[in-house]
């Protein structure tokens, strides 16, 4: 056995014979000798455990030199780098949710590249403050009194609830203990907080008369919670906010509201009905209203608290804040994101454009990117393609709006000859532009809610990319 091991280790290939493969100098280029290193040394060290498990393991020299060459890849590319989203979910949290409009991309250019007012006033020549810049811009927008922004919404609310409820009690409705993207849980954010949480009602039904009665002493606030990904069919019923907001005053509460996404304008359509704007919120007597900045408001990712200007005050004064603050380039983006709203300008919005897109118009689309996949895959050998144009349901996404149908088009792709539609799916997502595709039974599905010219374009390239096609030769006869 040992004899065995030996011999199997003397096999391994050295760290000099793999640095001296031909194709090792484009990497060294990328990542440096020694990352190179570091990564054929942990290639290296996995065989070497995998012959102390099972000596008659079986490798070669080809082999190992091919995993080497696979990690350094990964490596040698930019981690975070675009793709191509088919999926037609406009809000994918995963995918970086919203897109930011051209003036907002401007704008985050023109400050990461100088020196920026970002806390200086030229008026005065003295120090300035990075939340003036969109300060009463969402004041306008919402009508609150004052607002203040931080890192994103589950912030805003941990910043509320430790600034306005610590060691006191928030009473919430059972029906809204939410859990929203994996690690955003109410219960924990207000244990994090140090606010000690007072459940009431029941998942269904929660009365003004629960919250009533559990008000006590300790108690600092009424918090509503969003119930942003899931909606409870059936018999239920909660409390309007015009009823929790007297019911709060009269006991000297703070009324917040974590609204999740932050709908600034009424957007229409079957869909997408029900759902507060900030400004309603805060009319029907919410004191302080947090919402997110890269959901339906279509900007950065950044968390709002908009509200009653004492209590924006308080938040100002607490310590948090400072190492929840936004970074420059996403304050540029967001300035330039609400000045749109301003100028209601929404259709230069990404988030509000796919969201509202006309459906004739999908479905033009979809039968131009047919004719165009038609026309590529036609040059390959393969012999069975099969192309249509269907209509599908495409979501808002992003915890927003639960069971919301868009009614959409996609162009349904079936190649047999490369294997399952999962296996498809997997060639397309590992192209350098990787494409991220819906499906539907045995078709892979392009849903063109999602997909702009230059998309269309990346994935043409990538089929290219698949079958090896020459892409002037391509493009010229197209
Ligand atoms: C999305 C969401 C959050 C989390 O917001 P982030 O900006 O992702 O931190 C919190 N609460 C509700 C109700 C949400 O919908």
């Amino acid at each position: 056995m040992k004899e065995k091991i030996q011999n199997a280790m003397r096999n391994i290939p050295s760290m000099d014979k793999i640095l001296s493969m031909p194709w090792i100098g484009k990497y060294e280029a990328e990542i440096g000798r020694d990352s190179v290193k570091s990564v054929i040394s942990g290639v290296l060290d996995d065989q070497r455990e995998k012959i102390f498990k099972d000596p008659d393991v079986a490798f070669d020299t080809g082999k190992i030199a091919a995993e080497a060459e696979k990690r350094l890849k990964t490596r040698a590319h930019k981690s975070l780098r675009p793709v191509v989203n088919a999926t037609g979910v406009v809000l994918y949290t995963n995918l970086g949710r919203a897109l930011l409009a051209k003036e907002a991309v401007d704008a985050v250019n023109s400050v990461a590249a100088n020196y920026s007012t970002l806390e200086y006033s030229p008026e005065t020549g003295s120090r300035g403050h990075r939340n003036d810049h969109v300060e009463w811009l969402l004041c306008r927008l919402t009508g609150a009194e004052a607002a203040i922004v931080v890192n994103n919404n589950a912030a805003a609310v941990i910043l509320s609830l430790g600034a306005l409820a610590k060691d006191k009690e928030t009473v919430i409705s059972r029906g809204e203990l939410v859990e929203i993207g994996g690690s955003f849980r109410i219960p924990e954010i207000m244990a994090l907080s140090g606010s000690r949480m007072v459940e009431v009602g029941t998942t269904n039904k929660t009365h003004l008369r629960d919250y009533e009665s559990a008000i006590t002493e300790e108690t600092a606030m009424i918090l509503k919670v969003h119930t942003s990904n899931f909606s409870v069919q059936g018999f239920t019923s909660s409390v309007p906010r015009e009823e929790l907001a007297t019911m709060a005053h009269a006991n000297d509460l703070v009324f917040m509201e974590d609204l999740g996404s932050g709908m600034l304008v009424k957007m229409d359509g079957p869909a997408l009905k029900g759902d507060p704007t900030v400004k309603e919120c805060i009319e029907s007597g919410v004191d302080l209203v947090t919402f997110s900045g890269d959901k339906l408001l279509g900007g950065p990712q950044i968390g709002v608290i908009a509200g009653s200007a004492c209590l924006v005050d308080k938040l100002r004064q607490h310590q948090l804040l400072r190492a929840l603050r936004v970074d420059k380039m996403t304050l540029a983006a967001f300035e330039a994101t609400l000045r749109l709203y301003l100028k209601e300008e929404t259709g230069s919005i990404p988030t509000f454009r796919m969201i509202n897109r006309d459906a004739e118009d999908m479905k033009r689309q979809a039968k131009r990117f047919k004719r165009k996949l038609s026309g590529l895959l036609g040059k390959t050998r393969l012999r069975s393609v099969f192309l249509d144009v269907i209509p599908v349901n495409d979501t808002v996404g992003g915890g927003a709006f639960p069971g919301s149908e868009l009614p959409g088009y996609a162009v349904s792709l079936k190649l047999p000859e490369l294997g399952s539609t999962g296996k498809l799916a997997e060639k397309l997502r590992l192209l350098s532009v990787p494409v991220i595709t819906g499906a539907s039974e045995d078709r892979l599905l392009f849903h063109v809610r999602t997909l702009s010219e230059k998309d269309e374009k990346w994935i043409l390239d990538g089929f290219r990319e698949m079958f090896s096609l020459n892409r002037e030769k391509a493009e010229s006869s197209d």
